[in-house]
């Protein structure tokens, strides 16, 4: 697999809303949403809890129909749920009946539109990315979380899709294995050149992995700000304690801390949770 992926994949979001019934009334999650995935590139999108990323994300994917707006990929309207985009989250699964290796060239075999040698070759090569070579034939239950998310980063990653979207893959891991998952993601994004657009709700894992960062308001969500992270590749860990990057860090978080607050102010106990998450992390220091 070559770094052909980067030409492709240019997502342009134009004014979509969306609401949801709830009772009798309708409740609006996006509003007037616009944003741009450049191909290449990996955008982050970080927003208060239930600001509607994941909304997005099922946007973006297929699964669900904006109210008004439109979204195209290279040009394209997105229709339904396309092989052409994959997406990753927190409950993605790996098959327990297959071993790594089975579970990762399965996508392509079944699709049978390249050689299997060539799946093959790929397959090696993504385990060997993500630090999965020796665990090539064992299954699922006989990995941590953390090697499980790695080889569902690789199976998703082999096929190749025009636009990779990551739903807080990393949610639920503990600080260490998570921090190995971010440098283990950026080794197969740099290497790729996927089109990719990761949400989190992490602020350093959200610099740390962007080469744009996005920033939502609160629920009805939109995005408020575009930030280009311009941090050299490859990323490396001591880049967390730059100069540059608390900059990027303390304007991110201030805009995040007002939208926050406004959604407390509309009642929202998980902006509330992030609020006091922020002030403790400026006590911290
Ligand atoms: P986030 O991923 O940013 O936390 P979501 O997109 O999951 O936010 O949800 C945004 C809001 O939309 C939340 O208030 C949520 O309760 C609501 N919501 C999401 N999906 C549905 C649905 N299928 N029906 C009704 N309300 C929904
Ligand atoms: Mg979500």
């Amino acid at each position: 697999m070559e770094k052909s992926a980067g030409s492709v994949g240019k997502v342009v979001v134009d004014n979509i809303s969306k609401s949801y019934d709830v009772g009798r009334l309708k409740e609006p999650v996006l509003d007037r949403c616009c944003l741009t995935l450049p191909a290449g590139q990996l955008t982050v999108l970080i927003g208060p809890s239930g600001c509607g990323k994941s909304t997005l994300i099922n946007i973006l994917a297929g699964y669900e129909k904006p109210d008004s707006g439109s979204i195209t990929i290279d040009g394209a309207p997105v229709g339904g749920p396309s092989s052409d985009r994959l997406v990753v989250f927190q409950e993605t699964a790996l098959f327990p009946w297959m071993t790594t290796f089975e579970n990762i060239v399965y996508g392509p075999t079944v699709q049978r539109e390249r050689l299997r040698d060539e799946i093959e070759k790929d397959a090696a090569g993504l385990l060997e990315t993500v630090g999965l070579r020796e665990f090539r034939n064992k299954y699922p239950s006989q990995l941590s979380g953390g090697m499980q998310r790695r080889a569902e980063l690789a199976r998703a990653m082999i096929n190749q899709p025009r636009l990779m979207l990551l739903d807080e893959p990393f949610r639920g891991l503990d600080a260490m294995t998570r921090e190995l998952m971010q440098e283990y993601f950026l080794r197969l994004y740099e290497d790729k050149g996927q089109t990719s657009l990761f949400v989190t709700s992490e602020i350093d894992e959200a610099i740390f992995l962007a080469d744009t960062l996005l920033l939502m308001s609160a629920r009805p969500g939109r995005v408020i700000k575009s930030m280009p992270i311009t941090l050299p590749r490859p990323r490396v860990p001591s880049m967390l304690t730059s100069t540059e990057y608390l900059r990027y860090k303390e304007e991110a978080l201030d805009i995040l801390h007002e939208e926050a607050l406004k959604a407390f102010e509309g009642g929202s106990q998980a902006a509330a949770d992030f609020v006091e998450a922020y002030e403790e992390r400026e006590t911290v220091g």
